[in-house]
């Protein structure tokens, strides 16, 4: 029989990316106590696997104990736990929990990386003890979650939230006498396309800056250049109109907003308006805050997952 010496039940948090997987190890009270980074094999789905199996080992050792697991990545798991990623393409079409439990011989949590950005927030950070959290991304993609009573909302097809992907306004669209749009999901006009970092960038050279840089567009707006503050205008529109849907979905207690474009202090200020902008009288935009845990949400909403994973079963 093993004595155990500690009430320390560690957590390994995962965050899988298109070129690196960072690990990080929780204790009961979420403090983050040890973590490192590998790089993402994303060609063959076994060096992929064992790559994990790898990280997980090497947890056991230095936290002494086969500590739960929560993993975070990007793209969806459908309703059969298949995974559906662009960054990690040779996981695609895979049942990657069954697989990773097989090989790890534990119970596994996985969840779109987005969502777990959501639940970190909603637990410790910028949405803590509000009942209804929407966590949203803008960055490289727009993507979030909800959560209810610190719990991700999680049903059918995973996908509860995914606000990138509504269509976006027709009615913008049309006032800006814009194109509609090819998302990378494969529809046509989602929001994503105009609300995310290269839909800012793009915005920004439709409009003749000639420039799709988010950097150049900042730095043109503090000098109130007209192409840059049109584009601006533009943008609140959009990204208004799509977080007015989150209103309109979920009446949330708070919106928690995180990825690089929330480091604007621009856009996160002349957030509510442009969401009022969208609603009738008498609906208000909640309250909207920037994150807490910036780049460190993936790992720590990945090791939530996992502990209340763990707890659950
Ligand atoms: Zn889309």
């Amino acid at each position: 029989m093993s004595v155990t010496t500690t009430n320390t039940r560690i957590t390994y948090g995962l965050d899988i990316g298109g070129t690196k997987i960072e690990i990080g190890l929780f204790d009961n009270d979420l403090k983050l106590i040890d973590s490192w980074r590998v790089s993402t094999p994303t060609q063959d789905y076994n060096e992929f696997l064992n790559a994990i199996a790898a990280l997980i080992s090497e947890a056991d050792k230095r936290s002494g104990q086969q500590g739960t697991i929560g993993i975070g990545m990007p793209g969806i798991l459908d309703k059969n736990a298949r995974v559906k990623s662009a960054n990690v393409g040779c996981a695609t079409g895979k049942p990657i929990v069954a697989d990773l439990e097989k090989l790890l011989g534990r119970s596994v949590a996985v969840a779109n990386d987005c969502r777990l950005f959501a639940l970190s927030e909603s637990c410790g950070g910028a949405g803590d003890n509000k009942p209804i959290v929407y966590g949203a991304i803008i960055g490289t993609g727009a993507g979030g979650g909800l959560c209810i009573n610190g719990q991700l909302y999680q049903s059918g097809n995973n996908i509860a939230g995914e606000y990138g992907h509504m269509p976006a306004s027709g009615h913008l669209i049309q006032k800006y006498n814009l194109p509609t749009r090819q998302c990378g999901c494969g529809l046509v006009g989602c929001s994503e396309v105009y609300i995310a970092g290269p839909g800012l960038g793009w915005l920004y050279n439709h409009f003749g800056s000639g420039s799709q840089s988010t950097t150049k567009f900042v730095s043109d707006l503090r000098d109130k250049d007209p192409i840059a503050v049109k584009t601006f205008d533009c943008y609140m529109a959009f990204l208004g109109s799509a977080f007015s849907t989150l209103v309109l979905s979920y009446d949330p207690d708070i919106i928690v907003v995180g990825g690089g474009l929330s480091k604007i202090d621009e856009i996160i200020t002349a957030l509510p308006n442009a969401i009022n902008n969208h609603l009738f009288d008498g609906v208000e935009s909640p309250l909207i805050l920037r994150a807490v845990f910036g780049d460190s949400s993936g790992v720590r909403g990945a090791a939530i997952l996992g502990k209340q994973h763990a707890e659950n079963h």
